[in-house]
């Protein structure tokens, strides 16, 4: 099943299936760059993203407590990459302000704040209480079909998602496929401590809400403390069995072909 073209309700979709021809090749592309790419650090693997992908490829970030790390890769190499962020109405203030204070610091050119569908929120989210009703439609609606709609532009995206999170994420490859697109990960094996390397040596800033214990920030509703020495993500969707928002667990959907 195919996503309706302008998505005007933002319904959740099933994943679009591409063409077999099409998905053979950009599985070839993934296992060439794969072995590539065995053992590359960060800025190696953006800079042959950008090289394999001029003017097709998007950074997707949440602007949370680690996402400087990658966005300052991006802008050493191509600071006018297309970045999506994907604003689900329901962010901290804290997570605007500094999205803003990184563009400037970093010299970002092309930040795309990405919102649900209006048409979407009235039908589905009138009162804007979703979140607490039925998590997986809450972000189906304000992150996966926003999310589908914006990355039809481009043949690959980045990710900046690591290992070290644990859950699904512990497998994670430097590049993948996502339906008919290619996903990197360029993070994907770097380490806690190694992150913080960056942090320094770049001076970047962190998250406003990191000082106060929160070592992952989405959605108010969804995020929490953590328990101290537990996993850097166990502050989303605490206790509720949901550890992803549904973005990267399988191909996003895809729209019809005009
Ligand atoms: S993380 Fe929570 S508030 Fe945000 S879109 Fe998902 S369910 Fe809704």
């Amino acid at each position: 099943m195919f996503l309706d073209p302008d998505n005007s309700e933002g319904l959740p979709v099933s994943s679009a299936q591409p063409r077999p021809e099409a998905g053979q090749r950009v599985a070839e592309k993934v296992t060439a760059l794969a072995e590539q790419l065995a053992n590359a650090g960060p800025r190696e693997i953006v800079e042959t993203a950008v090289r394999a992908h001029a003017g097709r490829l998007a950074v997707v970030s949440s602007f949370g407590t680690e996402s400087a790390v990658l966005l300052k890769y991006v802008a050493d190499i191509d600071p006018s990459l297309p970045v999506l962020f994907l604003d689900t109405l329901w962010l901290f203030k804290e997570t605007l302000a500094y999205r803003d204070a990184l563009v400037k610091r970093l010299g970002l050119t092309d930040v795309r704040t990405v919102t649900p569908s209006p048409s979407a929120l009235a039908l589905r989210d009138p009162k804007h209480d979703l979140a607490f009703r039925d998590r997986e439609a809450c972000c189906s609606i304000h992150k996966v079909a926003p999310l589908a709609q914006e990355i039809a532009a481009f043949d690959a995206w980045m990710s900046g998602r690591k290992r070290y999170h644990g859950g699904e994420r512990t497998q994670l490859p430097i590049v993948e496929t996502d339906g008919p697109r290619i996903k990197f990960n360029p993070l994907a094996r770097l380490s806690r401590p190694e992150l913080n390397a960056v942090f320094a040596a770049a001076k970047l800033p962190r998250h406003p809400l990191e000082s106060l214990g929160f070592t992952s920030v989405g959605c108010v509703p969804c995020t929490h403390k953590p328990a101290q020495g537990g996993s850097v993500r166990d502050g989303r969707w605490s206790g509720l069995g949901k550890t992803e928002c549904g973005i990267h667990l399988g191909p996003l959907p895809s729209p019809v072909e005009p």
